[in-house]
C-alpha cells in the first residue's frame, strides 16, 4: 500500500477545510469512546504512515479523530461518521430547561 503523502499545499488546504468545519461547528469534540474507537480504526489501517498521518488526507490522525465534523476519507470509511440529528438533517439546538450547559444538544449530547 502507498503510504505517501499528499503535496504539502494539498495536506494544508485538507487540514484547513477540516479546521474550518471544526470551528463552524462550535469545536465539538468526540466522546472518548468514539475518539478510542476512530484511533484504533486508524492504528489498523494501511494508509496510517509513520508519522501519524493518514497519507489519503495529509492530517494528523491523534488531530482528526476527535473532532465530531472530520471522516475517514477511504472507501467505504474505516470509522463511523459521527451525524447530527435524525438521518444527518441539521437540527436546531435548544437549550433544554432541565440542563444548565449552554448550548447542549440532548440527541448528540455534545
Ligand atoms: S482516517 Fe481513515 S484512511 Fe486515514 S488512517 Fe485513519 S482509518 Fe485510515
Amino acid at each position: 500500500m502507498d503510504k505517501k503523502l499528499p503535496s504539502f499545499l494539498q495536506m494544508m488546504t485538507n487540514y484547513a477545510i477540516s479546521s474550518a468545519k471544526h470551528i463552524a461547528n462550535g469545536l465539538k469534540i468526540t466522546t472518548e469512546e468514539q475518539y478510542r474507537n476512530r484511533l484504533q480504526a486508524c492504528h489498523e489501517c494501511p494508509h496510517l504512515n509513520e508519522n501519524k498521518r493518514c497519507s489519503l488526507c495529509g492530517c494528523p490522525v491523534e488531530n482528526k479523530a476527535y473532532r465530531v465534523t472530520d471522516y475517514c476519507p477511504d472507501t467505504p470509511p474505516r470509522w463511523e461518521k459521527l451525524t447530527i440529528g435524525e438521518e444527518g438533517k441539521p437540527i436546531s439546538i435548544k437549550k433544554s430547561q432541565n440542563d444548565p450547559r449552554e448550548d447542549y444538544n440532548s440527541e448528540t449530547g455534545y
